[in-house]
């Protein structure tokens, strides 16, 4: 294939994904080239440092095959992280496993689709109800450090 410019960041481009940036440079007109895109989007992912994941994580284009569309959920699932300590890459993997929830939402939908979206959701539930837990947990050690802090000085 002829190297051609990305008509987002003007970067040259090769197949269906900009190395660059990670937007769809060419768009696939069949569920196999959706899954060559989404081949080749994982691999820029897989290869990028930590913050251009995040970005292509928050960018990246989404298949409307539903069979691809799936992959690209679980792609997200395999890079969500609970225990992260910077949770940047894990936030932003949520949000597009959020994003491919709602539009299986809008697909004619099959045992298999449901299924997906099912495990998408319990998914993305248990990582917000795991985040909102520690952020209860920080302010309770914050307001328990902080009267500390009290007593000593003003005690
Ligand atoms: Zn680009």
């Amino acid at each position: 294939m002829p190297s051609r410019t990305c008509c987002t960041c003007g970067s040259p481009y090769l197949g269906f994904v900009c190395d660059h940036c990670g937007a769809l440079a060419s768009a696939p007109t069949s569920p196999e080239q959706e899954r060559q895109a989404l081949d080749e989007y994982r691999a820029l992912v897989a290869r990028s440092e930590r913050q251009q994941q995040v970005q292509l994580l928050k960018s990246g284009f989404l298949p409307y095959d539903s069979a691809q569309l799936i992959n690209a959920g679980l792609h997200c699932v395999s890079l969500i992280d609970s225990n992260e300590v910077i949770a940047s890459r894990s936030d932003a993997a949520v949000g597009r496993l959020e994003a491919v929830a709602i539009k299986l939402d809008l697909l004619p939908q099959d045992g298999e689709i449901r299924r997906a979206n099912a495990a998408f959701r319990a998914k993305i539930g248990d990582y917000r109800a795991k985040a909102r837990r520690d952020t209860f947990l920080g302010l309770a050690l914050m307001a328990i450090v902080a009267t500390g802090i009290g007593y000593l000085v003003f005690g």
